[in-house]
């Protein structure tokens, strides 16, 4: 059956969140993963050479030998996952969709542009609709999808069925980040063993002022009106190797009861688990009583698709706002390859790919 999947490349291949995708590509049945690319430093080298594999398990054997390709236009294949930094995914990003290839991104670069889709698929299915815009707006030839940072992807794939029925009209989250969210090689040991760095750049602007109101905002026909919430957030790196904890607070339009709340989380059923995704988590936020969770090492992986679940524990009353809790996502997964992942899935469900690729969808094609 593989020669009727959609033939999907990677950007950023020896990267953190590159290595990701080559995981979760692994069998994956709609997509055939048929192109590494990488910067000038490693492009030309087999894989297992240029890149230091960092995650669990061990690199896929059959890519071992695999010579990683340039960043450019040209690679046969549909669709790109880039996995590059920002700085270099402007261009590189740009010069894909105007070659023609899909482009599915992890990087900030095109996040907040009036046309491109910052996609959670469960939140916000119907900006996917960004893409036609963007198509009538652009000489592209492809076009680009974006999904959000890995800490705004758990906060809001939380908040999510709460502003649906209650409205939220603040909220206040203080994050403790892995390592592996920095890339490799990322924070320094020296820096964050025995600690905690308070800072990371440019991530509390994207939790406050950019990404949440985006995401929850209303699709009008030719662009996004944003949602009107007010985010102050704290950002900080901890000594934990993946899975993000936030601890958060928030006050609504109408104020529910903790009941009503666990209710809105528990009946939670979006798109992407209706239409039975192949990376679609069931459930999509799961509630843990135990007063103790949820934990990054023991509860990141959570769930019927390892790594895709929001973790959501501990719900009380706050004395300042009205409830607080705590959440948990992996950063590396939902929070970077597996969000682009599912993105990809959405659009071919969609029909974003083709009359050909969506047929995948509906044949539910296993290898
Ligand atoms: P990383 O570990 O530093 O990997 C960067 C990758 O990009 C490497 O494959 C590198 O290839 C390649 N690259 C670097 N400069 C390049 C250039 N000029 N041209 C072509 N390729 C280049 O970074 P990461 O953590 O995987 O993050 C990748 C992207 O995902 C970033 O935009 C990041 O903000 C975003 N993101 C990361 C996370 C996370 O949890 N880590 C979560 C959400 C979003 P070489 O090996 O050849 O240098």
């Amino acid at each position: 059956m593989s020669q009727n999947k959609v033939k999907v490349g990677v950007l950023g291949a020896t990267g953190t969140v590159g290595q990701r995708f080559i995981q979760l590509l692994q069998g994956h049945p709609w997509f055939n993963l048929t192109a590494l690319c990488s910067s000038s430093r490693t492009a030309g080298k087999p894989y297992s050479e240029a890149c230091n594999w960092i995650i669990g398990e061990n690199m896929p054997e059959h890519l071992r030998d695999t010579i990683l390709l340039s960043c450019e236009p040209g690679p046969e294949c549909d669709i790109v996952f880039s996995a590059l930094p920002a700085e270099s995914a402007t261009e590189i990003e740009m010069a894909f969709a105007n070659a023609g290839y899909i482009v599915c991104s992890n990087a900030r670069s095109y996040r907040y542009e009036m046309d491109v889709p910052l996609l959670i698929p469960e939140v916000n299915p119907e900006h996917m609709q960004l893409v036609d815009v963007q198509r009538r707006g652009r000489d592209w030839k492809g076009f680009i999808t974006t999904n959000p940072n890995c800490s705004t992807t758990h906060l809001v794939s939380a908040l999510h069925p709460l502003h649906e029925k209650f409205g939220i009209k603040k909220v206040f989250v203080s994050t403790m980040q892995a390592i592996s969210g920095a890339g490799y090689p990322g924070v320094s040991s020296m820096d964050i063993l025995d600690n905690v760095v308070p800072y990371i750049s440019g991530e509390e602007e994207k939790m406050e002022e950019k990404e949440p109101q985006k995401l929850l905002g209303k699709f009008n026909g030719s662009g996004i009106d944003y949602a009107d919430i007010l985010v102050s957030a704290h950002c900080n790196r901890v000594p934990v190797l993946d899975g993000h904890l936030e601890t958060v607070s928030i006050e609504f339009d109408s104020k529910p009861s903790e009941a009503d709340i666990l209710a809105a989380w528990r009946e939670y059923n979006p798109l992407p688990q209706q239409l039975n995704l192949p990376n679609a988590p069931e459930p999509a936020v799961i509630y843990m009583d135990a007063p103790n969770r949820p934990q990054p090492r023991l509860d990141r992986m959570a769930g019927s698709v390892p790594g895709m679940a929001t973790t959501v524990g501990r719900l009380r009353p706050d004395p300042i706002f009205d409830y607080k809790f705590v959440i948990l996502g992996h950063n590396t997964i939902r929070g970077a390859a597996g969000g682009s992942l599912l993105n990809a899935e959405l659009l071919l469900a969609q029909g974003y790919l083709g009359e050909e690729a969506a047929a995948l969808a509906d044949s539910r094609i296993v290898e």
